[in-house]
């Protein structure tokens, strides 16, 4: 392996830890199974390849660093699942929150982990010239009702991509590897995009980013527990990482 590679492996939404402090404000009954539907359980282990990894240490249910920042700028928002949720992935409320408090949170779990990230890419454009963000997921293996695409029909893995920070030979170089390895495939279905620091986005072509989303279906089963196909899972997820760490694409 080398030493100075530019790949960066960021894992979002692993976590299930809800801090003491934020129990109190959640009003859902469901907050077991919230956190069973909405955690990417695993992907911390699953895409621990040996590359440098940011994790969030938190659960998205207190904090969504892939969202934006501002509510404005979030689509997601509007069903209440901004940066800070309100709402749960069925559309019941899942806790209440003052301003005050989401300013609070954001500036304690989506600053910090922001600043994390964007210092870690700074490092890589120092050591290497040019950073690749891995942004690794898992997806239900059905559309939960919050989300966008409720097409039935799920792909076993989905890359997601940026306009303007995935160039498309990486894109086409994933794709074509987890064909090969018997997987279907789809990019940006059901979920699109990249993670991107704001400080580069948009404007630092040396950051690039791509999404690798694994369809929870093909390593756990639904009392989330790791099944016989995890082991596949987590071997192709490092041969592909290591194709990105040697520049293969
Ligand atoms: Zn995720």
């Amino acid at each position: 392996m080398q030493k100075n590679d530019p790949v960066i492996i960021h894992v979002p939404h692993a976590s299930t830890l809800i801090p003491k402090e934020e129990r109190r404000h959640f009003v859902t009954c469901e907050l077991e199974r919230e956190l069973a539907v909405m955690t990417d359980h695993y992907c911390d282990d699953l895409y621990d390849t040996g590359a440098e990894m940011v994790r969030f240490p938190i659960s998205r249910l207190i904090c969504d660093p892939e969202r934006f920042r501002d509510d404005a700028d979030e689509s997601m928002s509007e069903v209440g699942m901004g940066a800070v949720y309100t709402k749960c992935s069925d559309g019941t409320p899942l806790k209440n929150v003052t301003k005050r408090h989401r300013e609070e949170i954001l500036r304690t779990y989506y600053d910090v982990h922001h600043k994390r990230l964007e210092d870690a890419v700074l490092r890589k454009l120092e050591e290497c010239g040019t950073c690749l963000i891995l942004d690794g997921h898992s997806f239900y293996e059905k559309a939960l009702p919050y989300e966008p695409d409720q097409r039935q029909m799920r792909p076993e893995i989905c890359i997601g991509t940026d306009e303007v920070h995935t160039p498309k030979p990486l894109a086409d170089m994933l794709c074509a590897y987890f064909l090969h390895k018997g997987y279907t495939v789809a990019v940006n279905r059901p979920f699109a995009g990249a993670i991107v620091p704001l400080r580069f986005y948009r404007t630092d072509p040396r950051v690039h980013a791509v999404m690798i989303e694994v369809n929870r279906g093909l390593y756990m089963d639904h009392d989330l527990r790791k099944t016989e196909g995890y082991e596949r899972v987590r071997q192709d997820l490092a041969e592909a990482v290591e194709m990105l760490r040697e520049g293969k694409w």
